[in-house]
């Protein structure tokens, strides 16, 4: 059995020289199948829907070091898709970068500690709002105390890089999305030729652009690969729940601002589907209809070099 200690990066002969981003985690932060669902959705046999893991993504930097954006509790199967694509199975992250604290985006922080990963000194990125909650959460503060996480806050709207060498930037933006917990952020990640933005969760277009259109917004941003949010294909999609208490824009009105994809515009891809999401068929009405528009879907194992 090989642990990522013999299986160093650098000693397998992968090309080290360049930044490798997978997308480990294309669903919201139940996971698709969601438990508790006792819809057609999560209930019936899989069928051509693909099991999906909370949002996350894996960054293997030009120095051959490992980084993640958010900590799901699917570490385990998302190691396997990393090294599906990678080659090497991932070494303990250097760092770990978190956007907020809803269950989904954090309830992983825990594998690092003695009963699980027993990590040293793995550096937690975040705002000064999610330290706040690690450091009030029991289970998390122990993980400090441990010694597996120490916290480094970013300042706002500042570029930094997790490691000297290790070829890319990470620059949060603030973005508003309900904070019973913490702030939340968009993570941009510039790398030498192409910028990539993390935007899972946000409540609304109207709050989150500062320009008139998507399109001026990441454009302004000089983004070339956008994951964003794709929540929920419409607003009846949970007829139970009042959807003002979790809003997102759906991706229908998305689609709307955004119309047809033109050549100048960047690559977008939808993600943090919630398991009601159609966009969870691959063949669905909706996910043809997104992607004759030219806009594209996520899946667990898409990668980028930036
Ligand atoms: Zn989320
Ligand atoms: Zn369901
Ligand atoms: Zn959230």
């Amino acid at each position: 059995m090989l642990t990522p200690r013999d299986y160093d990066y650098k000693l397998t002969g992968t090309p080290v020289g360049e930044v490798r981003i997978t997308v480990l985690g294309t669903a919201q932060d139940g996971g698709f199948p969601q438990p508790g669902c006792r819809k057609e959705c999560c209930n019936e046999e899989p069928g051509e829907a693909l099991e999906r893991y909370p949002v996350s993504l894996g960054i293997v930097g030009e120095d051959g070091t490992y980084h993640m954006i958010e900590a799901s509790r699917m570490m385990g199967k998302q190691f396997r898709i990393w090294q599906k694509e990678i080659g090497v199975y991932p070494s303990t992250p250097t760092s770990i970068i978190l956007t907020h604290t809803h269950l989904g985006h954090i309830d992983g922080l825990g594998l690092l500690g003695k009963e699980v990963m027993g990590a040293k000194g793995v550096i937690i990125h975040c705002s000064k709002s999610v330290n706040e909650l690690v450091e009030n959460t029991p289970a998390y503060l122990e993980l400090i105390n441990q010694g597996a996480i120490k916290t480094r806050i970013w300042d706002q709207d500042t570029a930094f890089q997790p490691t000297k060498d290790c070829g890319f930037s990470i620059s949060p933006i603030q973005v508003p999305h309900r904070s019973e917990l913490s702030d939340n952020h968009a993570i941009i990640i510039q790398g030498n030729d192409k910028n990539l933005l993390f935007m899972p969760d946000h409540d609304s277009w109207t709050e989150t652009l500062n320009h008139q259109t998507i399109r001026e917004w990441l454009s302004d941003l000089e983004i070339d690969i956008a994951l964003i949010d794709g929540t929920f294909w419409s607003s009846d999609e949970l007829p139970h729940r009042d959807m003002k208490e979790i809003p997102h824009p759906t991706v229908q009105e998305t689609l709307e601002r955004l119309g047809r994809k033109l050549d100048s515009d960047p690559e977008i891809f939808f993600f943090h589907l919630n398991h009601t999401n159609p966009l969870c068929y691959p063949t669905s009405e909706q996910s043809m209809e997104l992607q004759e528009l030219g806009w594209s879907i996520a899946n667990e194992g898409d990668s980028f070099r930036l």
